[in-house]
């Protein structure tokens, strides 16, 4: 039987389409001629290299990726997709070994590709517009990978154009799956023995806003899943500050506990604390906004996970603007920090900004706010030390240290002693300890 392998860069959204890419190709060809998974990704007969360029950092990954990819699987033919294959395809195509360079719009045909022997070498549509691009991706979105808790995208693309990103010219304008399907897609996930779907999206917060001729919104959509679907737990990947509103809030506080329950976590990007970069950024909210969000989050909800991201050094950046952000953080309940720095993308308005912060600079902000991130994230796990939480047991035990993991509603990841048949199932625990890597540990109670 033919075997591939799958390399995945990047965010939820690249991963889950890389489960739904593997996924069907191993449903394309018959019971004899099915593609099968290689081991130790070698002696493959197909390789896809799902790339990434939201940062340069991605990018040169992406390309060590698909250079390890022609090392190690010399005879394989070397399928190229994702966002930096959609924005750069000309780079790709300067590295030798590469058979097919295929852009977000056309992923979802690999195997049609591939059964019809042409090589594709360029992306289309190049570049992407909102005049070129109008449904959401078509590719089969069951999305059950290796995960025990699975992703599922509902949305795709984003309309905000903030300075830095280069991700709406690579994946095009704001798409969402139907209610009706998500819906469904849920509810097979849950018959297929999940007790938790992590819903992803570019711009999760855009979500229905271009269905027709039902449009929707988010807030609509979790009402559907709490009333139609039992699954255990439901949870939202990052979501914008100012599509976050008070009643998906509400909602989420009243919704558990229960079936369909709406996790206690809610992961939000700042970038910055300071209202002119902000607006430099293109980011349609303020500092005081913010802090407004956080507290009202942590008024009803006092027991969920917030966490945020930032960005550092975004041309035009002070001591004095970082300082904006990094008290910002310190003051607020924040439970965990992503900290990036900034990166400059090739077609973003924020790559001819004058006034780039010196390296060295950025490096030791970014160095400063991992460590009250790290500060924050003790000072939230500790604050359920000697409490009792249900955990959704995610592996067998670890070999290094013979305890199972297991993640709360709330984002906290427990290490639990327990037989490896409790993979897959929710239990309680109470918290005994969190160490000072903030590890933490419980007793199943
Ligand atoms: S909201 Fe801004 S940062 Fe997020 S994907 Fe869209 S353009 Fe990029």
């Amino acid at each position: 039987m033919p075997k591939f392998t799958i390399t995945t860069l990047g965010c939820k959204v690249n991963q889950f389409e890389s489960e739904a890419i593997a996924q069907h190709l191993k449903d394309s060809c018959s019971d004899d001629n099915r593609w099968i998974l290689a081991q130790d990704n070698k002696e493959a007969d197909l390789c896809i290299v799902n790339t990434c360029t939201v940062t340069q950092k991605a990018s040169m990954q992406s390309r060590q990726a698909i250079r390890r990819s022609i090392r190690s699987n010399p005879e394989a033919r070397i399928i190229v997709t994702g966002c930096y294959a959609q924005i750069e395809p000309d780079e790709i195509k300067k590295i030798e070994g590469v058979n097919d360079v295929i852009g977000h719009f056309d992923k979802h045909m690999i195997p049609e590709i591939i059964l019809s022997g042409k090589e594709i070498f360029q992306p289309c549509p190049c570049p992407v517009t909102s005049q070129n691009v109008h449904s959401f991706d078509p590719i089969p979105s069951t999305g059950l990978g290796y995960r025990t808790r699975p992703f599922l995208k509902i949305q795709d693309g984003c309309n905000s154009f903030c300075t830095y990103c280069i991700v709406p010219y690579a994946r095009g304008p704001s798409r969402s799956l139907p209610t009706e399907q998500v819906l469904n897609n849920v509810n097979k996930i849950h018959q297929a023995g999940y007790h938790e779907v992590v819903l992803t999206g570019i711009h999760l917060g855009n979500y229905g806003l271009d269905l027709y001729p039902q449009q929707t919104n988010l807030y609509a959509l979790l009402n559907s899943i709490y009333k139609s679907c039992t699954i255990d737990r439901v949870r939202l990947s990052s979501i914008e500050p100012c599509e976050l509103t008070d009643d998906i809030i509400k909602f989420v506080a009243e919704s558990g506990p229960g079936a369909g329950r709406i996790c206690h976590h809610f992961h939000i990007p700042l970038q910055s604390g300071d209202d002119v970069i902000l607006k430099r950024m293109h980011r349609p909210y303020t500092r005081s906004f913010f802090i407004d969000l956080v507290e009202k989050i942590h008024k009803l909800l006092p027991d969920a996970a917030i966490g945020v991201d930032t960005l550092i050094g975004f041309p035009g950046e002070s001591k004095k603007t970082f300082e904006n952000t990094f008290s910002l953080i310190e003051e607020l309940p924040v439970s965990y920090l992503h900290v990036f720095p900034f990166s400059p993308r090739k077609g973003t308005p924020a790559y001819t900004y004058p006034d780039r912060v010196n390296s060295n600079v950025i490096k030791e902000q970014c160095h400063k706010m991992r460590t009250i991130g790290k500060h924050k994230r003790n000072v939230f796990y500790n604050k359920f030390k000697g409490k009792t939480l249900e955990i959704l047991i995610e592996g067998k035990q670890s070999k290094e240290s013979g305890l199972l993991r297991g993640t709360t509603s709330n984002y906290i990841p427990v290490l639990v002693k327990g037989e490896d048949k409790l993979k897959n199932t929710i239990t309680h625990v109470t918290i005994d300890k969190i160490d000072d890597n903030n590890l933490v540990f419980g007793t199943i109670s």
